[in-house]
Formats: C-alpha cells, structure tokens, sequence
C-alpha cells in the first residue's frame, strides 16, 4: 500500500519544477498524473539535457516534449524559440493542438504551423505577426527559411517527432538543412516510436549526450468500433462495396473462408473499381512477397485472405477489418479484428452475416457492438478505390548491393522527385520495390528505366492487374 502511494507520488506533476499556472492547467485538462514516458522524460528535459525517447501516439509524447518547450519560453522574446519538425500536416496539427491547450496558462503565446500542401502566403503573413513556436513538416519549413521569412537564430529547442516516420518518408535531406539554419547550442528532443539503425545514427549526428528513454509500456488497449450488418446472400459483394465507400478506410483486410473465394472476392472488387489483391495458400512465395509488398507499402488498397494465409502476416494498423464470411469461433474473430487499431490508433472491424446465421451471431451480442442494417450504409452512385502509391519493381537487389540510400539519392537528386513522394523501399536479393506517390509514379518509372543506380541501369517495370499492363496508357497512372 505504503509501495503504491510512493509509486503514486512520484507520478504526480507537482513534483517538477514547474510554474503554479502550468500545474493548474494540467488539473484543468485533467492530467492526474504523468504518464511512463512524462515521468521519465520531463525531469531530464526540464535541466535541459538533450533527451531521445521512444514513445508512440497516445503515450502522452506531445505534453512531455510541450511542457518542456513551454517552461523556457520567454513569451516577452518577440521571436521563434521553438521548432517541432513533423511528417505529416495532420500530425502537426494534432501537435500544435495539443500544445495550444497546454498554453493555456500562458498569455499571449504564439504557435504557428507550416505545411506542405497548405497555400504558402497566409503562412508567409502570419511569419510577419511574429511566432515563438513553429510545427512543421520539414519540406516548407526549410522553404520559409530558404526565402529568409524564418529565423532560427534564438532557437532553444528543436523536437523532432516522429523521427523515424521522418527517415521513412526521405525527409532525412531537409531536416538536414533546417538543423543547419539553427544554433548549434539548443536542446534537442527526438521522439520515435521505433530504433531502428538509423535514428541512433541521427541523434548522434544532431544531438548532445543524449539521454536514452525507453519505457515499458503494455500495449495499449485497441479501439476498436465493430459493425455487425445482416446481409442478403446474393448481395454480399455489392454491400462489401457500400461498407468500404461508406466508412472509407485506406487499407482494407477481407477474410473469407475458402481460396477460390478471395480469389474471386479480390478479382469481383477490383472489376468493380476497388483496388484489390488475394493472399492465400495456391500462391508461389514470390507471388506471396509481391502481395503483401504491395500491400504493406500502399499500392494495393484491399487485401483478401484465408485465415490460413492471414496466420503470420506482420499486417498492422489497418483502416478496416471485414468478415466477409463470420469466423468459426470467437478466438477466430478476436485475432481477425487485433489487426486493426494498433498503436493507439481507432480501429473499424465489420462483420457481415446473412439472416441464416443469425443464430451465430448471439455469441458476439452485445452493448459494446453494433448491428446495423444495411439501410443505415451512405448510397454511392458510384465509388472508386485507388490506393495512393504505385509500386516499381527493379530488377536488382541485394544481391546487386543496392541500397533505399541509393534509390533514394537517384530519385530525389538526378530525376529531382520530392522525397516526400517517394515510400517504402523494399529490397529482396534480386529485387527491389520501390513505392511512389501516384502523382509522381510516371515521373520516377521514366527515370529508373533508363536512369543509372550505382553506376548501372536495371530493367524496371511496373505491377498491374493484368500481365499486358499498358503503362504508356495515361489511364494506367491516374
Ligand atoms: P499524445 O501521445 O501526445 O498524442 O497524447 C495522447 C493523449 O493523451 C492526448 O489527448 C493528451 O491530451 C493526453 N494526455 C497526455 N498526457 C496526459 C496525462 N498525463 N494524463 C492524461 N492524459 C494525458
């Protein structure tokens, strides 16, 4: 008991040096007590010290690194004294939210955000107002301090957030050259929710005697919002469809019980315009690669599968997990929809069943679920899924020494695509797979066909549904 109340104790804000204000609004905002990475982090981030901490979204990552910013501002210093580098606008978003509400107890403070795909002179005009906190990606903040709208001269804290999302999406080069912008004495704050290589490789390079945090934390529990939709037999495919264009999730796994069935589930899907693929146990290793490569990288949009090809697939963070068939028991139907909600993200799992299994479905009653009719779907006249990456295939690989660095370089330098266009790089020992963004596929086809990488040219070519793709047809990239 005495044990719990220390434990207790030791978590409560109260115990860091931190202003009566920040203290009262954390009550306000009904912050109890720290959660694991805040207590470890925030006394070493509160001296200053330069920290390195691996934390997901939903650890509370943002109040650690935001009340730290926070606590040095000096909101009289007219100029921008912190930076939060970014992935995606919606992460910035969500940060320089949560950091609003944490400023709450200090008047007048300034947070601004800098996006990519935002119109460039409102940011510009709201530069000129003065800010002491910038969020950005790292693409157009680098852009404002190119144009000389940015200074980073009186910057005391850069955060990277989402480091390794960061290195993932080839944004490596520009942060680069926004951390040549700022002074070389700052305290710098780098969150990931993984370690691999290479972000110990960039905290050493950006870093100083940087603490190491790693706190184990359970899994946090999945959310999950599950549908039950009684569906007529013969209109299972159709109500498939309304139930992807209704909720509209990006990347979909359908079960089903039989391979002849995914394979004429996926096939049915995608004549029907929603961008499908089957996985089951009649395919050859290199054509099971291919799948789960399309898929895991965001060039294949709907994945069917068997439970059997599904059992041992490292497939996370799904938008959607669908029933097509109910599962055989509720063990099945458990481990089915933990697919989906991962890492502190919502998940959707949907259940379709017909009104001869309505006996079955007493199992899965209850409040926490929902059983919908299928009256209750949005009409669309007429839906499309197209997944937003297209995946090039070169024929080199390991074997061939070849490197994501390499592909990288020749993509981002010679044929001068924005890293950020460019995804997941997947190399084989013979094969690499390269993801890019649709808009730019052609672009960057165009090039790896007859550009070089390490000083030779690999034959290149591009996945289709069918083996006649036609990729000088324009339709083929749209
Ligand atoms: P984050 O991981 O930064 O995205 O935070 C996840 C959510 O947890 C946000 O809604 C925060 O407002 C909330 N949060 C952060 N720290 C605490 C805390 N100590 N107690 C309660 N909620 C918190």
């Amino acid at each position: 008991m005495i044990e719990k109340r220390l434990i207790m104790n030791d978590l409560k804000f109260s115990r860091l040096p931190l202003s009566k204000e920040m203290l009262h609004n954390l009550n306000e905002l009904g912050f109890e007590k720290m959660t694991p990475v805040q207590a470890e982090s925030l006394p070493h981030i509160l001296k200053n010290h330069d920290v390195i901490a691996q934390a997901k979204t939903g650890s509370g990552k943002t109040a650690a690194f935001g009340i730290g910013v926070l606590n040095k501002l000096d909101v009289k210093k007219f100029s921008v004294q912190s930076l939060v580098l970014c992935p995606t606008r919606e992460l910035a978003d969500q940060v320089a939210k949560e950091l609003r509400r944490l400023a709450r107890a200090t008047h007048n403070v300034k947070i601004l955000t800098l996006c990519g795909g935002a119109p460039f002179g409102p940011q510009y005009g709201s530069l000129l107002h003065g800010a002491h906190i910038i969020v950005g990606t790292p693409g157009r903040v680098l852009k404002h301090l190119d144009k000389g709208y940015l200074s980073l001269k009186d910057l005391d804290t850069l955060v990277l957030d989402e480091a390794d999302r960061m290195l993932d999406m080839g944004f490596i080069a520009e942060i680069d050259r926004v951390i040549a912008h700022a002074p070389v004495n700052r305290q710098t704050l780098l969150f990931s929710a993984t370690y691999p290589e290479k972000i110990m490789d960039l905290s050493s390079s950006i870093q100083k005697n940087a603490l190491n945090i790693q706190t184990i934390s359970e899994e946090s529990a999945n959310k999950i919002t599950e549908y039950f939709y009684e569906v007529v037999h013969n209109e299972k495919l159709s109500t498939l469809i309304k139930i992807i264009a209704h909720h509209n999730p990006q990347n979909i796994l359908v079960f089903c019980n039989t391979k002849i069935q995914s394979q004429d589930i996926s096939e049915e899907l995608y004549e029907a315009g929603v961008d499908a693929l089957a996985i089951h146990g009649d395919l050859e290793q290199y054509e099971r690669t291919d799948v789960l490569v399309r898929f895991s990288n965001k060039s294949c949009s709907v994945l069917v599968a068997t439970d059997v090809a599904a059992r041992g697939l490292d497939i996370k963070d799904l938008g959607m997990v669908v029933n097509y068939d109910m599962p055989q028991d509720e063990a099945t139907y458990t481990h089915r929809i933990g697919r989906t909600g991962r890492a502190g993200k919502e998940g959707l799992a949907v259940t379709l069943f017909t009104n001869r299994q309505i006996p079955e479905t007493e199992y899965y009653r209850n409040e926490s679920r929902r059983f919908d009719g299928v009256d209750t779907l949005n009409e669309v006249e007429y839906f499309t899924l197209v997944p937003p990456n297209v995946t090039i295939v070169l024929e080199g690989g390991k074997k061939d020494k070849m490197r994501p660095g390499d592909i990288l370089g020749a993509l981002t330098g010679e044929a001068g695509i924005e890293g950020k266009y460019v995804g997941k790089i997947d190399i084989y020992d013979r094969q690499t797979y390269v993801a890019i963004e649709r808009s730019m596929a052609r672009e960057a086809y165009s090039y790896l066909k007859k550009g070089k990488i390490k000083g030779r040219t690999f034959p290149a070519w591009v996945f289709g549904q069918s083996d006649s793709v036609n990729v000088e047809n324009e339709f083929f990239w749209t």
